[in-house]
């Protein structure tokens, strides 16, 4: 078996049927010094300061200052002196953890006023939201409890890997990104063949950073019968008049069956939340294996109650947060680059060759520039792009210097589509 390095994603050394554990691990490594040695290797790298538009990383031990664009802290909360506070208050009250899983010694009564503001953050109620350990879990434990092998999953191409994951004991099948018809085509042959029909959306996708046609597909849903869950991981804070969001902006909040999401981007901390109604809430608090048998939220998880508070109490956090994004995406779009059908904060530069990808993530690095290439499987094979955040906490200075560096790139490499 050989894979060919130069055009390799990790992906293809998850499994080679006749590759041992070892051997896979082995032939994986080498492909690690192959990227290393290009200077390739922009993933995992060591951040030696926080999250936050400019940081510090150590790079075969030089640690130096980049503008960064990998961070989901949209409104900049993880820096925010009064998120700090409230979670040193609540390690100061609590200590630094809860010793044991909700259901059997780990629910706190700060557990509850997270679960309080959370809840009435959607304009639901407290007895509505179960907690979990991440966004991941929050997507992947629901699903794998409620979706079963009598019921169906129906999911848009661009959904989350962990909504992928929770389909594991269930009927899955995709339908193309935002594909009106073929979602009706599957939820029509469904019809009476299982007992529950769920489609799933995520509201502003991770990599496109587009919306879901949640509205049309909310009325193709009641239409056939079914349940809507919307994962809004990156819609909340961002989009909606009020910041609740995508389902804000389509008016949705109070319609669809779930909403799913995360603690670990606008809200600046970890954890995750599913909100549903107090029954099948009651049930995952009951039934849910993660939630059951894993630890949810430390006491340092009071700043996300603050860092909730702070979306209503500091709305020009997101005012500043869409000055930055629309002066972005405009110099991009200036320079003739390609980002897509993008409405949010995420905003790709579209390369398209892989092995090209990976040239300008290195150029940018040499650069001061920090952001991600995004390869196969989180977009398709041809559609490598450069991901990029953008937050609240950056500054014209570094959206200028970061626009100067893609010009020069630009200049060498022809990236331009337009
Ligand atoms: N849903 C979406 C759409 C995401 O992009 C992510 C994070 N990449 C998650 C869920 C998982 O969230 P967490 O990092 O809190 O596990």
């Amino acid at each position: 078996m050989k894979i060919d390095f130069t055009t390799a994603t990790f992906k293809d050394f998850e499994n080679i049927p006749d590759y041992s554990i070892a051997q896979r691990a082995e032939y994986f490594y080498e492909f690690l010094d192959h990227m290393k040695e290009r200077g390739h290797m922009t993933y995992r790298l060591e951040n030696t300061s926080g999250s936050d538009a400019l940081l510090n990383i150590n790079i075969a031990n030089q640690n130096k200052e980049y503008v960064s664009f990998v961070s989901s802290d949209y409104l900049g909360f993880t820096q925010h002196p009064k998120v700090k506070q409230a979670a040193i208050d609540g390690i100061e009250k609590y200590g630094t953890g809860t010793g044991a899983s909700p259901l059997i010694g780990g629910y706190f009564d700060y557990h509850g006023a997270l679960e309080k503001r959370i809840s009435s953050f959607f304009g639901r109620n407290e007895d509505e939201v179960v907690l979990f350990t991440s966004g991941y879990n929050a997507n992947s434990a629901t699903l794998q409890i409620l979706m079963q092998k009598e019921d169906i999953a129906i999911l848009d191409m661009g959904v989350h890997a962990s909504v992928h994951e929770g389909c594991a004991f269930t009927n899955k099948k995709t339908f193309p990104h935002n594909n009106l018809e073929a979602l009706e085509q599957i939820l029509r042959i469904s019809e009476d063949k299982y007992r529950t029909k769920l489609v799933i959306l995520d509201g502003i996708y991770s990599q496109e950073g587009d919306a879901s046609r949640s509205s049309e597909i909310y009325d193709l849903v009641k239409k056939y019968n079914a349940y809507l869950m919307v994962d809004d991981a990156h819609g909340v804070g961002v989009l909606g008049e009020t910041g609740r969001g995508a389902l804000e902006d389509n008016g949705l909040l109070d319609k669809v069956d779930f909403i799913t999401g995360t603690f670990s981007k606008t809200f600046g901390n970890l954890g995750g939340y599913v909100i549903a109604n107090k029954k099948i809430a009651s049930f995952l608090k009951f039934q849910s294996r993660q939630h059951i048998f894993s630890v949810t939220a430390p006491p340092s998880s009071l700043g996300i109650v603050k860092a909730i508070d702070l979306v209503d109490e500091e709305p020009f956090w997101k005012d500043k947060l869409w000055d930055n994004i629309n002066y972005f995406k405009k110099g991009l779009n200036d320079l003739g680059l390609d980002t897509g059908i993008t409405c949010s904060a995420i905003i790709p530069v579209k390369i398209g060759d892989q092995s090209k990808m990976w040239d300008i993530g290195r150029i940018l690095i040499e650069n001061g520039i920090y952001a991600n290439p995004i390869m196969y499987p989180a977009v398709p094979r041809k559609d490598a792009r450069i991901r990029m955040s953008v937050t609240a906490r950056h500054e014209k200075e570094h959206l200028d210097k970061t626009l100067n560096v893609f010009d020069d790139i630009n200049k060498k490499m022809h990236i331009a589509k337009k």
